[in-house]
């Protein structure tokens, strides 16, 4: 028998987030059939075709309050649609919204757990979900013990829903709010300019280290990006120097990222780093030190000063 799934939409800006899709077509595996609902929260929302996403029910929640992630606020909205919908299943996205309101709501309600999951497998009655390990040196399978629970998926590792679009039905949510719900709403958000393409989200990162030796260093790498469609990474090496912000810190303590292509330029290969990068699909590693790690996980190394060869693939990429 098919399952109820819920999906909490992962929002920014008023725009959904490419892992929501990722996170329907999981969803769709685990349902085997049954429901896949949608939860999306936000202001001003620019909603897609929830149908064409694999979604059967969307449950909305455009408000002001919304517009700012606010963790009490998305707690109660979300609580309310998991009561409605009554879910086996509760996906959120493992990003920064993610990790801090999965969690709340699992203890809220005593639901269990499964974070950051990469994979799943749905040949069995129970599924199996895969999770990275020890700073994604190994992989684990989890399997949820007792229903419902709650799992949080990593961006860019699943296929969205490629089945046959489905109708609609479209619910709102109306959540009241007390004062001390709203005592904590962020008045001011401060966004930092890390480049058009959102790192997290990027099919492709060019990312920099201690090599790039400066910030005027990394207008080399923002080159290529632009050419590629790509974001700018870097190493901690090159945020506690100063050439970039810590917004753009990959790693153990950064981000975690799995694009289809990972460009390293000056970056050493330190495990902290891998930590963040390694299960990229392609990784090409740009470094003047033949013996550097990097070159252990990279599926192509470039010997060569970044400073000569990352100039000559931007113009070689223009060419294309
Ligand atoms: P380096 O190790 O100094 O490497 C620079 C590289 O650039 C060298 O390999 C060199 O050969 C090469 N190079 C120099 N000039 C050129 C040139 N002109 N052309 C080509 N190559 C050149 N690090 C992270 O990145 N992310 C994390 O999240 C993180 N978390 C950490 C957490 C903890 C608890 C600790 C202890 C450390 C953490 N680190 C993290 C730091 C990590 O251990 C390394 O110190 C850091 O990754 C090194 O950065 P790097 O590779 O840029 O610098």
């Amino acid at each position: 028998m098919g399952k109820r799934i819920l999906v909490v939409a992962d929002v920014r800006n008023g725009a959904l987030r490419n892992v929501t899709n990722e996170m329907l077509g999981v969803a769709n595996r685990l349902a085997q059939g049954g429901a896949v609902h949608v939860a999306v929260l936000g202001h001003q929302l620019d909603l897609p075709d929830f149908g064409a996403a694999g979604a059967d029910d969307v449950w909305v929640m455009d408000d002001a309050h919304f517009g700012n992630y606010t963790p009490s606020l998305y707690r109660k909205a979300v609580i309310e649609v998991i009561q409605q919908v009554q879910p086996q299943v509760v996906l959120f996205a493992h990003s920064a919204v993610g990790k801090d309101l999965a969690p709340a709501v699992a203890m809220r309600l005593g639901l269990g757990q499964i974070s950051d999951i990469t994979d799943v497998e749905t040949d069995t009655e129970t599924p199996t979900f895969i999770r990275p390990i020890y700073a994604g040196k190994a992989f684990t399978k989890v399997v949820a013990t007792s229903e419902p629970y709650v799992v949080t998926v990593r961006p860019n590792n699943l296929a969205p829903y490629d089945g046959a679009p489905k109708t609609v039905n479209t619910h709102t949510v109306n959540v009241t709010f007390d004062d001390a719900d709203l005592s904590t709403i962020v008045r001011e958000v401060v966004r930092k300019a890390t480049g058009a393409v959102d790192l997290t989200e990027a099919k492709i990162i060019v990312s920099g280290g201690r090599g790039v030796k400066s910030e005027e260093g990394f207008s080399v790498l923002y080159e290529l990006a632009e050419v590629l469609g790509a974001a700018v990474g870097a190493s901690r090496g090159a945020c506690d120097a100063g050439y970039c912000d810590y917004a753009l810190q990959i790693g153990q303590t950064g981000k975690v990222v799995t694009p289809d292509l990972y460009i390293a330029c000056g970056i050493s290969g330190a495990i902290q780093h891998l930590a963040g990068m390694s299960n990229s699909k392609v990784i090409v590693a740009i470094n003047k030190d033949p013996e550097a790690p990097i070159f252990q996980v990279a599926d192509y190394g470039i010997v060569g000063d970044l400073f000569e060869v990352v100039p000559q693939l931007t113009a070689e990429f223009k060419k294309v």
